[in-house]
């Protein structure tokens, strides 16, 4: 190595930028993505921290560019294996301009290269690309297109973006034409939000800054532990982290939840985010676990935020051998957990009933179905759709009507204990700990700064 130096320090400068050029070239040849890796990597994922960000300056000598001529592509990739067809844009002696054209109402591409003084041709050239086809079929009013066109006005390129994480490139030299789609580096920023329940959940997590999908991502995390239809009471409180996605700056959507901390009733649950996209207690347990609390959506419950709720039937507050959740006719009813169906059929009492045997010990029931999707002897998974609410039966009004058995014996649902969920595998254990600890550290001090700024 140290040979290598002396030769190359001995080398005139001239041949050293050129060297040094070979070697960047050479490790960005073997950096870029194969266009299947690009096209097939989902963005959304978010698994997308780990970038590194490659600026290609591939004009031979930055110093000599005039203004306005082009800008290098900049060529934002993944540290992943790799070819290329990524060509040198130009040469330094041709002078490239570059404007923005916006896609007016009714613009075809052919009517936008018109208006960038392109020819018919040009069109016919560029939608003969793969890429560059699918993605400038569907142009639409208000977006931009960059055209770059050398001195004698003849098109020598564009740049596109496909969305907000994805760009085409579309470059002609001497040897012609030819296409790449690039992704953006995105940032990861943690972020994160609380409150306290006062009127439902929903709201709660609106008011916290949440997206819809985000309340309903953090009732699924919980799921298993809370009954977000009937058991969500004043005073319940919730504080997430989650990971925000930035490109350039730019706020671009959400990420995952990393960490939550819901509080129900005076009981707190925590959940950690670990990299097998699971989420686990800090104890290292799994929070999906053997029935979810609730085989209805909390969202399409009307009675969700009422403690004292009526019977559908009397009219009373009584206490009966199941819970009721009072939702629209047609409302989704899910299996709370794997098991058998042993039962679906229909009397003038129960209505249309699903009875579903989980094992020896549990078995849980669903009466008054408008409709059963399932048959006797099926077999069933966990949050499985089973049928659909209804008012079937002896009933005034619509709802579902769950039973919950333990040896035979009806148990509340939302308050019986079950078996402890799965621990994380052994030889992950340390790893997931080490993990946990931090971040929920991190949440309990976001926690108490939005405490004491509230105050
Ligand atoms: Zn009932």
């Amino acid at each position: 190595m140290r040979k290598l130096i002396t030769f190359y320090k001995s080398l005139p400068k001239k041949h050293q930028s050129i060297l040094a050029a070979v070697t960047l070239l050479v490790v960005v040849v073997l950096l870029l993505p194969t266009d299947d890796a690009a096209a097939s990597r989902d963005y959304d994922d978010s698994k997308s921290n780990q970038r590194i960000d490659l600026q290609l300056d591939l004009s031979s000598d930055s110093a000599q560019r005039q203004p306005n001529t082009l800008t290098p592509v900049r060529a934002n990739i993944s540290a992943s294996k790799a070819t290329s067809e990524v060509q040198a844009p130009t040469q330094t002696e041709t002078k490239i301009t570059e404007t923005s054209y916006t896609v007016e109402s009714g613009d075809s591409l052919g009517k936008l290269f018109s208006r960038a003084g392109l020819s018919p041709r040009d069109t016919y050239d560029v939608t003969q690309l793969a890429k560059a086809k699918k993605s400038l079929i569907k142009i639409m009013p208000g977006e931009h297109i960059l055209i770059r066109t050398n001195e004698n006005g003849q098109f020598a390129g564009l740049t596109y973006d496909i969305s907000k994480t994805k760009y085409l490139v579309v470059n002609k030299d001497d040897k012609g034409l030819s296409e790449s789609v690039f992704e953006r580096p995105v940032e990861m920023v943690e972020q994160f939000a609380g409150a306290t329940i006062t009127s439902n959940f929903w709201n709660a997590g609106i008011t916290a800054g949440l997206t819809p999908a985000q309340i309903m991502n953090l009732a699924e995390i919980f799921g298993w532990n809370v009954d977000f239809a009937l058991d969500i009471r004043k005073g319940d409180h919730f504080s997430v982290l989650y990971e925000k996605k930035y490109i350039d700056g730019e706020a671009v959507g959400n990420g995952n939840i990393i960490a939550a901390r819901f509080s129900n009733q005076g009981e707190s649950f925590d959940a950690i985010r670990y990299s097998d996209g699971q989420y686990y207690n800090s104890e290292g347990r799994a929070m999906k676990g053997a029935f979810l609390r609730s085989p209805v959506d909390f969202t399409r419950v009307s009675s969700n935020f009422n403690p004292r709720r009526l019977h559908p039937v009397t009219g009373n507050v009584r206490p009966h051998n199941g819970v009721d959740y009072v939702a629209p006719v047609g409302t989704p009813i899910k299996a709370a957990g794997n098991g058998r169906v042993v039962a679906s059929t229909y009397n003038n009492l129960n209505g249309n009933y699903v009875f579903i045997k989980h094992s020896d010990t549990y078995t849980t029931k669903y009466l008054h179905l408008s409709k059963r999707r399932v048959k006797k002897g099926d077999y069933v998974k966990q949050g499985q759709i089973i049928g659909n609410l209804g008012a079937t039966g002896r009933v005034t009004g619509a709802h579902l009507h769950y039973e919950f058995i333990v040896n035979g014996v009806h148990r509340n649902p939302r308050t019986v204990k079950l078996p402890k969920s799965e621990p994380i595998k052994a030889s992950e254990r340390e790893k997931f700990l080490a993990l946990a600890k931090p971040t929920i550290a991190r949440l309990e001090q976001q926690q108490q700064l939005r405490m004491a700024s509230s105050q």
